[in-house]
């Protein structure tokens, strides 16, 4: 009779900014569609409100890591997100008491098999395969950030080998980091650890082996890596 020998499972954390201390991914959830000029390029309806979808918690990468292109797509998209990290949670939680949730926030990527995802759409079948793959949560260290203060509010922009991509403001976001962490809280109980990606501005487009990916969060931090 043989025996599986199951290993302890790998924690994914990111470096927080300034401490030794290493934050503990626990959930990862993403907005759609928060930005009205990137609903417009995908297509979405004005009167559609952003949703959410989730990637795995070992999607994570950091350091600068380099990202192998993934499997299965010849369409990979960079999205450039902020992104929150909670260091409290719970459910039904008031617009007005969600920015005691946050820890702190980083800069980070939603990489999208965008092929797979309209072909998703098409068919009405679910977003797992174009969003939730391996290694598709790059993000830059987490800069903790005192919880009741307003959240950022500065620029967004992603560059690729140089050339800018993206470019815009995050006060365009349709819902705010408050109202996105109170909507989240109606549909799951949330808890320290979770991280949510809050959606991409207008700009996105594909990425091919070679590129140089850097976004920067005014306030924030930053995000790099190379597609290999
Ligand atoms: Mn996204």
């Amino acid at each position: 009779m043989s025996a599986f020998v199951i290993p302890a499972p790998s924690q994914s954390v990111v470096p927080v900014l300034g401490r030794a201390e290493l934050f503990p991914v626990r959930r990862i959830l993403c907005v759609g569609r928060n930005y009205a000029a990137h609903r417009r390029e995908m297509g979405g309806d004005d009167r559609e409100p952003p949703f959410f979808f989730a990637k795995p918690a070992d999607a994570v990468r950091t350091d600068g890591a380099d990202i192998a292109y993934p499997s299965a797509t010849s369409n990979l998209h960079h999205e450039i997100e902020l992104v929150v990290a909670l260091g409290a949670g719970g459910a039904d939680i008031d617009t007005s008491a969600a920015l005691d949730c946050v820890f702190g926030y980083a800069a980070g990527v939603d990489l999208t098999r965008r092929d797979l995802q309209s072909a998703a759409k098409d068919k009405g079948q679910p977003w797992e395969a174009s969003k939730s793959f391996d290694a598709s949560a790059p993000m830059g260290p987490i800069r903790p950030w005192a919880g009741a203060g307003a959240a950022p509010q500065g620029r967004i922009a992603l560059s690729v080998n140089g050339a800018t991509r993206q470019d815009a403001s995050l006060s365009d976001m349709i819902w705010s980091v408050p109202e996105i962490i109170a909507q989240a809280s109606r549909l799951w109980t949330l808890a320290p650890g979770d991280l949510i990606f809050t959606g991409t501005p207008e700009g996105v487009g594909p990425l091919v082996r070679g590129d140089r990916v850097q976004g920067e969060i005014e306030g924030v931090g930053e995000v790099a890596f190379k597609i290999v």
